[in-house]
């Protein structure tokens, strides 16, 4: 059985900055990722346009260079893995961590693939793996989906986009210039403040158009084969419909942190409990980084405010093994 000083779970943006802090204080370390390389980059909408600009993506002072004034998925995916392998980070992919037990001093690490030995560990796991669901009659059937992918697919098909934010806007949008009829549906009044300065005014034109339906202050209440209902402030709508886009928004896996030990209050936005100085749990020697920090509040921890949680936990991680 392998010995390391530090296993980071989750091979996105932050654990690969915490890779790079842990090389650099001379630390065995090793990364196990679930999926491929940043695999939530790698599952974001094939178009997708960051909101943050490149410098602010950069982990371990590399630069990101583009020539776009905001950087995309497949831009994001080249610079994470150019670090990944100019830097050697030990990296198990397609290895998901099951279990996290302490043993004396140290801690056992079982993923789906081996055992491994570790004085410390941190939890870069993030949320998109997990999507809020609706809870309404038909979420199951196929024609639903909690995630977003390429506009094509829904060409000429009659789609109704649920969500206010910018994972729903980008998909009203892109959808619809390729030809699908799109209809919004929004639990509030308006469309998110949060939406990328330069689309807001994009979806608010096809709306006012009449090219984008919209129901405000509206949500769905049943989805079947054919059809998709709307309870309104004027009443139930019956639309037919081809495909809900479900973009509702997307929360950490609670079950995992539970599992591992780990404190979490029952009251949202469930924030797992963390020294915000060290970034350690209620479990001494277990750390958290990144955006699953937030608990339910997704919108708190980006890559540009979370990435200093890497040189916050291999300094405390430092002072305490010396
Ligand atoms: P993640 O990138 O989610 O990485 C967590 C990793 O852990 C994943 O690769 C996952 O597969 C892996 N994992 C989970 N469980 C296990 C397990 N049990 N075992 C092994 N591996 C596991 N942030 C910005 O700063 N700027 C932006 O412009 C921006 N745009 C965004 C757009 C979208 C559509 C979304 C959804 C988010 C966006 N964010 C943005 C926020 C986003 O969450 C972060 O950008 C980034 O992904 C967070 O990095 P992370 O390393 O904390 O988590």
């Amino acid at each position: 059985i392998t010995r390391y000083d530090l296993i980071i779970v989750g091979g996105g943006p932050i654990g690969l900055a915490c890779a790079l802090e842990a090389k650099e204080a001379n630390l065995s370390y090793l990364i196990l990722e679930k999926g491929c390389l940043v695999n939530s980059l790698y599952n974001y909408p094939q178009n997708m346009t960051f909101f943050s600009s490149s410098e602010r993506l950069e982990i371990g002072d590399i630069p990101f260079v583009t020539t776009n004034p905001k950087p995309k998925r497949m831009e994001a995916l080249e610079y994470y893995r150019r670090i990944q392998q100019k830097f050697a980070l030990d990296t198990h992919l397609f290895e998901e961590v099951l279990e996290i037990k302490k043993e004396d001093t140290e801690f056992l690490v079982s993923s789906n693939k081996s055992m491994y030995l570790t004085k410390k560990v941190i939890i870069a796991t993030g949320f998109y793996d997990i999507p809020m669901l609706l809870n309404i009659p038909g979420e199951e059937l196929p024609k639903v989906r909690h995630y977003y992918d390429d506009p094509h697919y829904y060409s000429s098909q009659k789609v109704i986009v649920v969500g206010a934010s910018n994972s729903s806007i980008d998909a009203a949008l892109e959808t619809y210039r390729k030809g699908a009829q799109v209809s919004l549906v929004i639990r509030g009044s308006e469309i998110s403040r949060r939406v990328k300065y330069w689309v807001k005014p994009d979806i608010e034109n096809r709306i006012a158009a009449g090219e984008i339906d919209v129901y405000y202050n509206s949500h769905l209440t049943e989805v079947t084969p054919t059809t998709a209902h709307i309870q309104t402030p004027d009443g139930i709508v019956e639309l037919d419909n081809d495909f809900v886009l479900a973009l509702t928004g997307y929360r950490p896996n609670f079950d995992f942190l539970k599992k591992i030990g780990i404190d979490i209050p029952q009251e949202a936005p469930c924030i797992p409990s963390h020294n915000e100085e060290t970034m350690e749990t209620n479990i001494a020697g277990i750390y958290l980084a990144g955006v699953v920090c937030g608990g339910l509040n997704t919108h708190l921890w980006f890559i540009e405010n979370s990435r200093i949680h890497a040189k916050q936990i291999i300094g405390h991680i430092r002072s305490t093994l010396t």
